[in-house]
């Protein structure tokens, strides 16, 4: 047996996480949750000088936003809608008669106005972008979503609903990209209080086909992306529990976000996945949370 399908099997004996008979679609238990709500607590308290707006929007987007975002462009295979039944009491037979026999009922759901959320970030741009120039001091934003990306896969770390937490910063170039540095800092620091073994690495998207190729290798040549790996399935290839993105001025201009004065606004985002760190906490420490180190338990504000 691999030991992904070992991790796996073992968080759903524990009930950490449920079983839905779909790859990368689980139910948390109220233990698994409450290791999230409290590593949450931990980053409030890190970033609780920053001054960030916090922000708590659905797992799904506007349609016409997430057009906008180019997702498609760039990651096409990644993406979900959401579709309904929008037809009148003869296609709700028909309908039924297709489920019937087992036929492709889907096929005549149409498109609403909904996209599922891929990335925390991605309402925020054109919420920013709607209240005109952003302050002088620029702007800082807390995120937290649910988001979807079509991955199936029985890693437990590679799931298709997740959540990540976000910081996001707007304003000139120095600014935003010593935000980035901080969080970058902030992070081995955090994670090391939780006995999590760390490394950094520059790191590109997924972009697809082979234009895709050309932007991934542009990514990682201007460092635009970092991400802070930990060991959950295997030693050897950790997985990517934070990352650390600088978008240059790309995201300004695609969304019309522009400073005091007038300029095209640079931005970064900094994601925790929630679920990944939890994850790493479980296959370091073991999946009895009771018998984590003392000092562990201690940062994440657990009695004695
Ligand atoms: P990977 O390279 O592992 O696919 P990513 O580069 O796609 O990760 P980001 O797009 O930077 O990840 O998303 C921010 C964070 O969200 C990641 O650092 C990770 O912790 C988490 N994340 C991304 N995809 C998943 C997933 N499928 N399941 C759980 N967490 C995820
Ligand atoms: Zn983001
Ligand atoms: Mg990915």
């Amino acid at each position: 047996m691999d030991m992904q399908t070992s991790l796996l099997d073992r968080l759903f004996d524990t009930g950490l996480l449920i079983d839905t008979g779909v790859e990368g679609l689980y139910g948390r238990s109220g233990a698994f949750e409450d290791v999230i709500a409290r590593f949450e607590r931990l980053i409030d308290a890190y970033g609780a000088d920053d001054g960030a707006e916090a922000m708590r929007f659905p797992p799904g987007m506007n349609r016409a936003h997430f057009e906008s975002s180019g997702y498609m462009k760039s990651f096409p295979q990644l993406a979900g809608t959401v579709h309904s039944f929008c037809g009148g009491e003869l296609d709700h037979m028909s309908l039924l008669q297709c489920m019937e026999v087992g036929g492709d009922w889907t096929k005549d759901q149409k498109a609403t106005e909904i996209v599922l959320t891929p990335a925390a970030c991605y309402p925020l741009y054109p919420t920013i972008a709607r209240r005109g120039r952003l302050p002088a001091k620029g702007g800082l934003y807390d995120l937290q979503s649910y988001c979807f990306r079509h991955e199936p896969s029985n890693d437990p770390a590679r799931q298709q609903l997740f959540r990540m937490r976000e910081y996001v910063c707007m304003g000139m170039q120095d600014h935003v990209t010593t935000f980035r540095q901080t969080w970058m800092d902030r992070g081995l620091e955090m994670m090391a209080k939780v006995g999590l073994d760390v490394t950094m690495d520059v790191a590109n998207d997924p972009f697809f086909g082979r234009a895709g190729r050309m932007l991934a290798n542009n990514q990682r040549d201007q460092n635009l992306k970092f991400e802070l790996l930990i060991p959950v399935t295997s030693a050897a290839k950790p997985t990517a529990c934070m990352s650390f993105n600088y978008h240059q001025d790309a995201f300004g201009a695609k969304w019309g976000l522009n400073l005091e004065n007038g300029d095209v606004a640079h931005t970064a985002c900094v994601g925790f996945g929630l679920e990944r760190i939890a994850l790493a906490l479980f296959a370091r420490h073991g999946l009895d949370i009771a018998a984590w180190p003392a000092d562990v338990r201690k940062v994440l504000g657990y009695q004695d």
